[in-house]
């Protein structure tokens, strides 16, 4: 827990952007004493954990997973009583390859795994160990991941492996990605099997992250944070005399001592202003991969495998059937699945597609994987978008981020961006929060001529 060191003076704090980070943050900065507000755009909390409804059922917009190794996160969902309750299932992988599925969920199975040959298997088993092995991944960050993966497992494994799963997650940008990528994801596979039995155990909480975000909320407020939702930040900037004023849209400013901002990269950079022009650079030069996600709720199971990686062209990257893990007791009896596309943040062309559009083109290409569905097991079918899901692991990535103190006195950036040779999820941006905040609650207060509220200006 984050301490306070200049006990007689609570600092006023702005936390912008209420999703898992900021939410964390929020509560760290309350419990060592300050005064603070956290600022979120959407009507409810979350950001991408949000919980939203499909049919007639509440679930996670997106598709979400705990790991028995998840460390901070579960530290969360122990302080808020939750962690008992979370449910652990074993759960199967699969491949869609060369038109057919295979299951990839245990040692004898990847033996037996029909596309690849022997010779092929043992360089994939072997990059995946030597991965496992590297202790610092520094050295990594300087080399591309595609390189470094045709080296260790030659083009084979490259061309029907490798590549399809780079394209899933970071399209095209995957030639820009550094081999940490790689190692992030292999560690994060083997912390899973590494803890508890050995096996690849997933973890949800009964009504999801809606569920943990309720208790999360409460906490915060009954610890006295103040929560805005529907506040979208406007602009951000320094003021002079000390403090930081934050400009909400159709409600005013504000001024605080300091300011926390989780929200991602550029749009930190359009928000501020008053950033030099080195921050600005550098924040815009982080380039972020985003995700249009359909949610489907369907009459039927589909193979039984949480994830399955696809090899072949599809317009989707993967199929998640939520419902292989999630007890439908939960799903209203429904079988709930997600087909996520992760395209480039800047990608109009796919992030204005309607549902429609996406529908035809995402139904008939699940029912050509999946035989056994017809028309009439489609209950529901609906769309997240977001640009802003993970900033992309370029080479030398750790070296090219801002500073969390800006030029900005009292103006602080702690987003998902800071990951450094990690992946994307709850628990890495639990721990971003959590490394920061008692080096933030330790801060003094900048002197602030008022905590005043004036008009919306025009
Ligand atoms: C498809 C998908 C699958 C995932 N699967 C998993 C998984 O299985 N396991 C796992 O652990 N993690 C998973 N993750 C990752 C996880 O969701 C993120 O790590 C986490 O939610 C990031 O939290 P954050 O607070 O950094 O960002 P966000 O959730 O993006 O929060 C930022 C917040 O800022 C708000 N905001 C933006 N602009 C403004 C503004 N101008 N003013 C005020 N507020 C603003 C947004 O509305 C948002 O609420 C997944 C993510 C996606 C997209």
């Amino acid at each position: 827990m984050a301490s306070r060191s200049n006990a007689d003076a609570p600092v006023r704090w702005a936390v912008a952007g209420g999703g898992m980070l900021g939410m964390t943050l929020a509560l760290r900065l309350r419990e060592a004493g300050h005064d603070v507000t956290l600022l979120e755009a959407a009507p409810g909390l979350g950001g991408l954990v949000s919980a939203w409804r499909i049919g007639d059922i509440t679930w996670d917009r997106h598709y979400h997973v705990t790991l028995l190794s998840d460390a901070r996160l579960r530290a969360v969902l122990r302080e808020l009583g939750l962690d008992a309750s979370m449910r652990w299932v074993e759960t199967r992988t699969g491949f869609y390859s060369g038109g057919r599925h295979h299951s990839m969920s245990s040692t004898p199975e990847f033996l037996r795994f029909p596309p690849l040959n022997a010779v092929e298997k043992l360089r994939l088993g072997a990059t995946i160990f030597t991965a496992s092995k590297i202790k610092d991944p520094g050295g990594l960050e300087q080399i591309p991941a595609a390189d470094w993966l045709r080296r260790r497992s030659g083009r084979g494994v490259f061309e029907k492996i490798w590549l399809p799963l780079l394209r899933a997650k970071l399209g095209d940008n995957y030639r820009d990605a550094s081999a940490a990528f790689i190692w992030a994801t292999i560690s994060r596979m083997y912390a899973a099997r590494r803890s508890g039995l050995k096996k690849e155990m997933f973890g949800y909480l009964p009504g999801g992250y809606a569920a943990l975000l309720e208790k999360l909320g409460e906490r915060l407020r009954a610890k006295g944070v103040e929560i805005r939702t529907g506040a979208a930040l406007e602009r951000v900037s320094g003021t002079p005399g000390g403090g930081v004023t934050v400009a909400v849209r159709g409600d005013g400013e504000r001024t605080f001592d300091r300011c926390a901002i989780t929200l991602p990269a550029p749009t930190v950079s359009r928000l501020c202003p008053d950033l030099d022009a080195g921050e600005h650079a550098l924040l815009s030069g982080v380039r972020y991969q985003g995700i249009v996600c359909a949610s489907l709720l369907l009459k039927k199971p589909l193979a039984g495998f949480y994830v399955t990686n696809i090899t072949d062209p599809a317009p989707f990257t993967a199929v998640i059937e939520m419902s292989a893990l999630v007890d439908p007791d939960q799903l209203g009896g429904h079988h709930l699945v997600y087909l996520p596309w992760y395209v480039d943040a800047g990608d109009d062309v796919a992030f204005t597609e309607a549902d429609a559009s996406l529908q035809a083109r995402f139904w008939p290409a699940l029912k050509r994987m999946h035989p056994h569905l017809d028309d009439g097991d489609l209950a529901a079918f609906q769309v997240s978008r977001a640009r802003h899901v993970m900033a992309i692991p370029t080479l030398g990535y750790s070296s090219k981020l801002p500073p969390r103190d800006t030029s900005v006195p009292g103006l602080h950036i702690v987003n998902s961006a800071m990951i450094c040779n990690g992946t994307l999820n709850v628990d890495e941006t639990v721990g971003v929060a959590e490394s920061a905040a008692p080096e933030l609650a330790a801060l003094p207060p900048l002197a602030v001529a008022a905590n005043r509220a004036t008009p919306a200006r025009a």
